[in-house]
């Protein structure tokens, strides 16, 4: 009979092959854009497991090597704002009529995969309670997706004292979800005028505070973003008509903006037979979002007078929109006159950082998760560079290599 020590000893040995079989990745890296308006040259990066261990020095001699240089490197992009479950059915419609539930799901699973494929590492989805079972076979390493975050089912309660709602917040919390989403407004085709009262806000966006989770609140009028602003939510979505005033308040308080001027009313205006007739989608919102391009983009160049204000880089995406979430870059560089730079700050560390997770995510630094993925072009030279995501490597593992080197 073998001892103690012994049988120990031979299952250290017996495990000291797996170890090593993980073997360090490097990148080549000839221009990289480290998410904080930096660009690192002519450099290495080394990652080991799911992180960046060290930009630069010397490269591991047992290393698996991806030569980046030619291209433009990125931390992985992150939109704040995907309904990642969002699709057409088989019969060309949105949602699909008569679905079932694992049908559902599966379109849900090819919306995860495109919208990795196309760069986006990471996304929030403000939210359907679906969304949980997609979060979490993408975190289990199986199925190829973005790292998920979801609100599940928003809150759009109205008619009930605010302890509902805080009541409300406290299940969602207690369902798994990671944030909350909140109705305070109409929809743009609707006007967009308030619909939860100042109380409502304050109670939802309090306790959710109180249980540590962020708040993105839907509101397209001013008087509904200055009443959530002041309520302390963290981030304010759409907001076709925020005014300077209320973007100076933002600012000052420090919620995010977050304006979907490339890909939402496009993908409308596109796929507009397959929405008509479906939700509150009819000819008169079409209609209104014709024009809601460019009420959308003007709001986005008054907010961009507003040096301190901090905006995200959300899409709205839904059905047919998926994959495609670099079109936002686009317009806002393009239509919008923002700075490229900027709008690569927007999409990396600016909303890593509104989802409390700039200590993981959305710049290129030894210890952070390795979310690296590399444009074929240089989006600050030309915006439709961000279409052209040709390799995406998300917490170490490379999904996406099609460059031709
Ligand atoms: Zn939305």
């Amino acid at each position: 009979m073998k001892s103690l020590p012994a049988i120990l000893g031979a299952l250290l040995v017996l495990s000291l092959p797996a170890v090593a079989q993980e073997r360090p990745i490097v990148l080549k890296v000839g221009t990289a854009l480290d998410g904080k308006g930096r660009i690192i040259r002519n450099t290495i990066i080394v990652v080991h497991g799911s992180k960046i261990a060290s930009i630069g020095g010397a490269a591991p001699s047992n290393a698996i090597t991806y030569d980046l240089t030619g291209l433009t490197v990125s931390p992985g992009f992150i939109d704040t704002h995907a309904h990642i479950g969002y699709h057409f059915g088989d019969d060309g419609r949105n949602g699909g009529r008569g679905e079932s539930p694992v049908h559902s799901m599966l379109r849900g699973v090819d919306n995860a995969i495109v919208t990795l494929k196309a760069g986006f590492t990471t996304i929030q989805s403000p939210g359907q309670a679906s969304d949980k079972e997609l979060r979490d076979a993408v975190a289990r390493g199986i199925i190829p997706g973005p790292r998920i975050l979801t609100s599940l089912q928003p809150l759009t309660e109205t008619s009930g004292p605010p302890d509902k709602l805080r009541e409300l917040v406290r299940q969602r919390k207690q369902e798994g979800a990671d944030f909350i989403k909140i109705f305070a407004s109409k929809s743009i085709r609707e006007g967009g005028a308030q619909t939860m009262t100042d109380e409502q806000l304050q109670a939802a966006c309090g306790e959710a505070k109180a249980q540590s989770l962020r708040t993105l609140v839907h509101a397209h009028s001013a008087e509904s973003a200055k009443a959530a602003t002041l309520a302390g939510c963290t981030s304010i979505e759409h907001g076709a008509y925020v005014t300077d005033e209320v973007f100076d308040l933002m600012a000052q308080r420090g919620t995010y903006y977050d304006p979907n001027i490339g890909l939402v009313l496009q993908n409308y205006l596109e796929n507009k037979p397959k929405f008509l007739g479906s939700g509150n989608y009819n000819e008169e919102g079409f209609a209104f979002m014709e024009k809601g391009l460019a009420i959308t983009r003007d709001t986005f160049r008054k907010a961009l007078t507003h040096k301190n204000l901090k905006i995200v880089y959300g899409t709205d995406a839904v059905a047919g929109a998926h994959g495609r979430n670099y079109e936002e870059f686009i317009v806002r560089v393009r239509e919008g006159g923002q700075d490229p730079m900027k709008a690569i700050e927007s999409a990396t560390s600016i909303s890593a950082e509104s989802m409390n997770m700039q200590d993981q995510i959305g710049s290129l630094a030894s210890g952070m998760q390795a979310d690296i993925i590399a444009f074929d072009g240089n989006p600050l030279e030309d915006a439709t560079a961000v279409r052209r995501c040709v390799f995406v490597m998300k917490g170490g593992t490379v999904y996406e290599n099609r460059h031709l080197r």
